[in-house]
């Protein structure tokens, strides 16, 4: 952490022209990942050379600048968060702004390299992890990640089980892949004590795939889990806050979300930016205006103000709501950007 940082600095709140106030960042660290999720990459993907992505040094002072404007939570996504070598000294650094403004750091991982990980990401501060799992069947992860083995996400998870992270499940809803597996999965991850959270699948970069062909509906499965069993609105406490519409399944006992970005529009109370590997900020997963914060760092001689200034110009360009839709076979997608590149 610089010296004298103090969240107390703290000048003016990131409130956008909509009054929704920014409390939320997705820290993006990596494009690259050790998986090819057939839904959010292609599978000979080209990465960014390394010089383009932010240093070490670079992600803190965006991370520290976001936090003097308010940000409570950072998310470290990518592409694969873990795969960057030096992630742990990242979770390290950012760790020390817990209660230092910071409330909260975790991470959205796919997990296959969590059990390295796990302890270190604990004692940095992290207490609550994302892991994206699609499926329990090995045949079908190797079918689904074109490559991966689903036994090395599944160590990982038990991993940060035992170094005592909170675990939540994402699992994307693919048509003919897991759409009948999914009711199996909820069980699995509710004895596990995880949360569940299922995800429609958006129209982010060519992947080689036709999204017609993966797209299902989220209230397609809801209605044939209402089927097997009783789901109870959460009403309370974070349930309904961020994109995520949460119930109880009486049952299992565990929670379930559903987001649901094409059947049910949660911009209204969006509270979150993305910024990219290379330093790009994203105001909305589903636009494409963009402001870039590593040139505000590499060529101000004041970075700080400079971040200052794109951070405004960001916030004022953040866009009422995305526009997401699966029409047609062989539509173009919604944006031709990867989500591995802005960061999910
Ligand atoms: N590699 C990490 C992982 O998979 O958790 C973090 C990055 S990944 C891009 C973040 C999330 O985005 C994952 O939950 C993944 O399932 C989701 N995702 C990727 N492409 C998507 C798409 N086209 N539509 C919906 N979700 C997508
Ligand atoms: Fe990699 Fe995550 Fe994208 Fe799968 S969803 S390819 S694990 S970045």
């Amino acid at each position: 952490m610089p010296d004298g940082f103090s969240p107390s600095t703290t000048t003016q709140p990131l409130i956008d022209r909509f009054g929704r106030q920014v409390s939320y960042l997705r820290l993006s660290v990596t494009d690259r990942c050790d998986l090819r999720c057939s839904y959010c990459m292609a599978e000979h993907m080209t990465f960014l050379p390394k010089k383009d992505l932010l240093s070490l040094e670079e992600l803190e002072t965006v991370a520290a600048a976001f936090i003097r404007r308010g940000v409570r939570k950072i998310r470290i996504t990518g592409g694969e968060p873990l795969v960057r070598k030096d992630i742990g000294e990242l979770f390290d650094r950012l760790g020390a702004y817990m209660d230092h403004g910071l409330e909260e750091l975790t991470l959205t991982t796919n997990a296959t390299l969590l059990s390295a990980h796990a302890e270190r990401l604990y004692k940095a501060g992290v207490r609550r992890v994302n892991v994206s799992l699609d499926t329990l069947d090995p045949a079908m992860f190797r079918e689904i990640t074109r490559r991966g083995d689903l036994q090395k996400s599944l160590d990982g998870i038990a991993a940060a089980k035992a170094a005592g992270l909170k675990v939540k499940i994402n699992t994307v809803g693919l048509k003919h892949q897991n759409a009948d597996e999914i009711p199996e999965m909820i069980e699995w991850a509710h004895a596990e004590g995880f949360d569940m959270t299922l995800i429609e699948v958006m129209p982010l970069g060519l992947t080689g795939e036709d999204r017609v062909d993966q797209y299902i509906p989220l209230f397609e499965i809801r209605d044939r889990l209402e089927k097997r069993w009783t789901l109870k609105d959460e009403k309370t406490g974070d349930a309904q806050a961020g994109p995520s519409r949460y119930v109880r399944v009486e049952e299992t006992g565990g929670r379930l979300g559903f987001i649901t970005p094409l059947t049910n529009n949660f911009c209204a109370g969006c509270n979150r930016v993305r910024v990219t590997c290379t330093g790009r900020i994203y105001m909305c997963l589903g636009q494409d205006d963009h402001v870039d914060l590593r040139a505000a760092l590499r060529e101000s001689e004041d970075p700080q103000a400079a971040l200052d200034g794109a951070l405004d110009r960001a916030l004022f360009a953040k866009p009422e709501r995305h526009e997401f839709a699966i029409r047609e076979r062989g539509d173009a997608p919604a944006l031709p950007r990867h989500m591995s590149v802005t960061g999910g």
